[in-house]
């Protein structure tokens, strides 16, 4: 299991880490953030291989994964 941290203040809700995760780690949020979005939290973190892909994909590089 990795560590995965999101900075939901920032996630503009685009979706692409969640579809990015081949775990189905990753989903969205029902409550909205400051920006008025839906932001991607980690949910199934028992899941998580620590790929580090759902990092690479965010074009905000808000993801961090540590192994
Ligand atoms: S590190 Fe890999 S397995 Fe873990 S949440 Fe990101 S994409 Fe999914
Ligand atoms: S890829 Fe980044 S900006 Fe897009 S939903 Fe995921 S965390 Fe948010």
């Amino acid at each position: 299991m990795a560590k995965v941290t999101i900075d939901s203040r920032r996630c503009k809700g685009c979706e692409l880490c969640v579809e990015a995760c081949p775990h189905g780690v990753i989903v969205m949020s029902t409550a909205l953030n400051d920006r008025g979005v839906h932001f991607a939290q980690p949910a199934r973190l028992e899941e998580c291989t620590g790929c580090g892909l759902c990092a690479v994909m965010c074009p905000d590089v808000i993801i961090e994964v540590e192994k």
